[in-house]
């Protein structure tokens, strides 16, 4: 949590409210003291400004060198193992979408290109997921660009809760206590959109060996005021891919009428290419809505999503607000306005430039390195909580196996590969699982084989490091890290009311 900044006290002064008192037009005059050599300029001499905006300018070389030399102690994205988030495109997207930034994805009217791109990107994802079609009848999928998984969750859940409540209000029942039934495991934009939208969650808990939902228990949770079903197709945690269609086969045996949303944030992009066979998406008749992030396994920089329904009334119409202001009429469903075209446009490339063979290419290769590093830490005596050979997502969960002379967690094996330039995120699992700690590793389109080799041999001297050091110094080192070197430890920048001690977030 460190994206929730405070403003300093310290730097806020009554001068401030003094001049705006008595405001009075101030025109500058000052010579160009403009300094040739950034190191040699004085703004080499002095800390960059920190809580107050400068009074006076400097020069663009200075400021973009002075910027770019601090952003080198950011790790490098690359080795950043955490994150499904894409870090690697061709320069040809780069190019594209560096020539993009300056255009409003909103202006449909002044870049109607823009926004035909997206209604292609929509329509080819959508195919992919099997999405009705037939635009002409009006009986086709409709979706939408969003700016992230996220968002597109927040949209999806206001249309089922919508469309939940129009049935109970024409039924003459009570609206007032919506729920939604998903696993213990869902990534923290669920849990902010039943906050925030005010929806009841019902969990389904994961179990020590079980890190899905069950389906049984998932259906048996379902009542009147049930809104939905949050499927995953391949959960933050373990990558597994919740079993959709046997939650769908259940709502029918029972015959129940609830709609299942699959949260494909990182699947979307993987099992249709992987393993087509398996039935997931639109297939299944209960599947009324489904998200994808375009910034993960879509292969973009973030941040881009998509949400596709199967029909127009799986989104009701007073969601959507149709907008004049910018020239044309054009419906609208987000959460904000403005945001960049670039993102839309680099999707569109990545899916007309790799095409279906393209992204299963690179999806078996993902696949492949996977098993190879699963198999690699198999063999080096860890516990595999992850599914190989595409049952799950391209990555491998993993933790140590139980011993009781060992002095170090996975905690402290994460300290290491750190110290290595690695990010390989420690955290525990979802609650109901005795806290097991666990290690992940995302297998991303830029994690060759060669780099999957050159982690391992780092995991094993790491490992040798470890074992040559008492408990004592371990714990004193972790400490000693958490505090002075994880962003989460030194977030003193965070306004206290929101500081938490410790928080890993799962990207
Ligand atoms: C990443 C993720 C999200 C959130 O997606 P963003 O695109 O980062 O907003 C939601 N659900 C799952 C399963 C995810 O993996």
């Amino acid at each position: 949590m460190v994206h929730l900044s405070a403003i300093p006290q310290d730097e806020v002064d009554d001068k401030l409210t003094q001049s705006l008192k008595k405001a009075h037009l101030q025109l500058a005059n000052d010579d160009d003291n403009f300094a040739t050599s950034v190191y040699g300029s004085r703004f080499a001499a002095h800390d960059l400004p920190r809580h107050e905006m400068p009074e006076s300018e400097m020069p663009k070389e200075v400021a973009y060198r002075m910027i770019k030399d601090e952003l080198s102690l950011d790790g490098n994205p690359m080795l950043n193992l955490a994150s499904f988030v894409t870090t690697y495109m061709e320069e040809e997207a780069e190019k594209l979408m560096a020539e993009s930034f300056s255009k409003n994805f909103i202006d449909y009217e002044e870049y109607p290109q823009s926004a035909d791109i997206q209604n292609r990107c929509v329509s080819m994802i959508g195919r992919l997921f099997h999405a009705p079609q037939g635009e002409e009848n009006g009986a086709g999928a409709v979706g939408t660009s969003c700016v992230g998984s996220s968002e597109a969750i927040m949209l999806a859940v206001l249309a089922m809760k919508k469309r939940w409540k129009n049935k109970r209000i024409a039924a003459g029942k009570p609206w007032d206590k919506p729920n939604l039934v998903m696993s213990s495991a869902v990534q923290v934009c669920w849990e902010k959109a039943t906050r925030y939208f005010e929806v009841d969650e019902k969990l389904v808990y994961c179990t020590e060996d079980r890190y899905v939902i069950d389906p049984e228990e998932t259906v048996n949770l379902v009542d009147e005021n049930t809104i939905g079903i949050c499927a995953i197709l391949g959960t933050t945690y373990t990558g597994e891919y919740e079993d959709v269609k046997a939650v769908n086969d259940l709502l029918n045996k029972k015959g129940l009428d609830t709609p299942i949303h699959v949260d494909a944030a990182s699947g979307g992009f993987v099992t249709p290419f992987v393993i087509p066979d398996l039935e997931w998406d639109f297939r299944l008749d209960h599947v009324v809505s489904i998200n994808v992030s375009g910034h993960k396994y879509g292969l973009v920089y973030p941040g881009v999503g998509w949400v596709i329904w199967r029909g127009a009334e799986y989104l009701p119409k007073e969601l959507v607000f149709n907008i004049n202001y910018l020239g044309a009429d054009q419906a609208s469903f987000t959460l904000n306005f403005s945001k960049g075209a670039s993102q839309v446009i680099g999707q569109y490339y990545q899916l007309i430039r790799l095409g279906k063979h393209g992204y299963r290419a690179i999806m078996s290769n993902l696949t492949r390195t996977a098993n190879y590093l699963s198999d690699s830490l198999e063999n080096m005596g860890f516990i595999i909580m992850s599914k190989k050979n595409g049952e799950g997502l391209p990555l491998v969960a993993f933790r140590l196996m139980p011993d009781e002379d060992r002095n170090y967690d996975e905690f402290a094996l994460a300290h290491q590969l750190r110290v290595r330039g690695w990010v390989v995120p420690a955290y525990t699992m979802a609650p109901n699982t005795k806290n097991l700690k666990m290690l992940r590793v995302v297998v991303r389109e830029d994690f060759t084989r060669a780099r999957c080799d050159a982690l391992i041999a780092d995991i094993k001297l790491g490992q040798q490091l470890l074992e040559q050091m008492d408990k004592e110094s371990i714990q004193k080192q972790q400490e000693f890290i958490h505090k002075n070197h994880t962003a989460s430890g030194k977030a003193t920048h965070n306004h206290p009311k929101y500081r938490v001690r410790s928080c890993a977030t799962i990207p």
